[in-house]
């Protein structure tokens, strides 16, 4: 059964017709929903109004997400095949009490029946009956591709705290066992951080491991529980899916060149946001299996990752005695610390923080964002990269939206960054 069918169970579809001039379930009360004050959606925009109208669509991907996680449940991960009985999450109510509020105040269409709107997310956000204050490039973006989550609901479902999705689970538990492994095998603060940052960039660099991969990694990390269960299986375990093989030997799989995604026999592209790479064969020789991620893995740290190991790469090749790298610093409060040297006799070092975020949505970007102030820096960047320019006014969008959120944070694309990280590197290291 696809997402949509299951909106079509009769007690759903009675339910909007007999509401009357009555709000539909898990409404919130009127006083709580603010009336929309633009026609125009898109162009001057009224915060108050852009932030419920960003909650509504962030419930609603939440609520995708949260359905698609039970039709998994419910069949043992066969997306389309489950019945599925009991109502639909309550985000989805929410957001369709919230539409319905709004379309109250406008006087326009709203939807009849849960059907229609599980088809109205399968139009661009800007062609809704119900006009919704969002900014541009959002206005174009859909919520279902067919029957799966877009990108930009994906992303959306994950900014929406505490939605009980599969992805967020497996997310949050990737990062437990990763930080679990680094405090159990490192010895003091600095080794924790060093085996941190191994860990996550094997998550960018290595979508696919053989089980020797594994237990050569076992060997260096060794620790293990009460029951003898190390603390590396139990983050790759949790990471990665196992595939098991019949007999030793080379397993031949395809994967693209560049982002080292697993692609299908006969795939044209990797289909990894911003990747333009073509599929190659590659060989992996294993055992008894070999891991390939878990969706989420892919989702949260692999493909999004892809931007920090291109930047951590680069920033390498900086003269190590004008300024330092330090990846993901104080596990994770920022992507990358920079600390560059003196400019001369008597001068201070200077640190500056930055983010990598590769997001379909500048605007879901900048309510996700936090600045950690863990990290003392001159300067804390956000850092884009190239192919979101694509999007009309993405940069001009985050840092609109940025604005009175997260003070004093800058936004520079991949090669604006790297430019400056340059500049600012040759002139640092004059006071020796
Ligand atoms: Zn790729």
């Amino acid at each position: 059964m696809s997402i949509t069918q299951e909106a079509a169970r009769p007690a759903d579809r009675a339910h909007p017709q007999s509401v009357g001039s009555e709000s539909p379930d898990g409404c919130p009360p009127a006083n709580e929903v603010a009336e929309s004050r633009d026609a125009a959606p898109g162009r001057g925009r009224d915060p108050q109004s852009a932030a419920d109208d960003y909650m509504t669509v962030e419930l609603l991907c939440a609520a995708l997400a949260r359905i698609r996680l039970d039709r998994q449940q419910a069949d043992g991960g066969h997306f389309r095949a489950a019945e599925l009985p009991g109502p639909l999450p309550r985000a989805w109510r929410d957001a369709r009490g919230r539409l319905w509020w709004k379309a109250q105040a406008l006087g326009s269409d709203w939807p009849g029946n849960d059907l229609e709107l599980f088809e109205w997310c399968r139009r661009p956000l800007g062609s809704w009956p119900v006009p919704l204050s969002l900014a541009g490039g959002d206005l174009e973006a859909i919520l279902l591709d067919g029957d799966e989550l877009s990108e930009f609901a994906e992303q959306a479902a994950d900014l929406v705290r505490h939605a009980d999705v599969e992805a967020e689970l497996v997310q949050n538990q990737t990062f437990a066992a990763l930080m679990s492994c680094a405090r159990m095998n490192g010895d003091g603060e600095e080794a924790v951080q060093r085996i941190y940052c191994r860990l996550r960039r094997l998550l960018i660099d290595r979508p696919v491991l053989s089980d020797r991969d594994v237990q050569a990694l076992a060997r260096e990390l060794s620790k293990a529980d009460a029951d003898s269960d190390s603390y590396l299986a139990k983050f790759v375990r949790t990471a990665y899916v196992l595939h098991p093989v019949e007999s030793p030997g080379k397993v031949r799989l395809g994967r693209c060149r560049e982002c080292r995604n697993p692609v299908d026999d006969g795939a044209s592209g990797c289909g990894t946001p911003g990747c333009g790479g073509r599929p190659e064969r590659f060989e992996v020789a294993c055992l008894g299996g070999y891991w390939t991620q878990h969706r989420a893995t892919r989702q949260f740290f692999h493909d999004p990752g892809l931007l920090e190991g291109r930047l951590l790469d680069r920033l390498a090749e900086l003269p190590a005695d004008r300024v330092r790298t330090e990846p993901w610093p104080c596990l994770d409060a920022w992507d990358a610390a920079l600390i560059f040297e003196p400019v001369n006799a008597g001068g201070e070092r200077e640190c500056w923080a930055i983010d990598a975020k590769d997001c379909a949505s500048p605007t879901l970007l900048a309510r996700g964002f936090r600045s950690d102030a863990r990290v003392p820096a001159r300067r804390r960047i956000i850092v884009v990269p190239m192919h979101r320019l694509q999007t009309p006014g993405y940069l001009a969008d985050l840092e609109r939206e940025l604005h009175g959120r997260a003070a004093g944070v800058e936004v520079l694309d991949e090669k604006a960054f790297l430019r400056h990280a340059a500049v600012r590197a040759s002139r640092a290291g004059g006071a020796r």
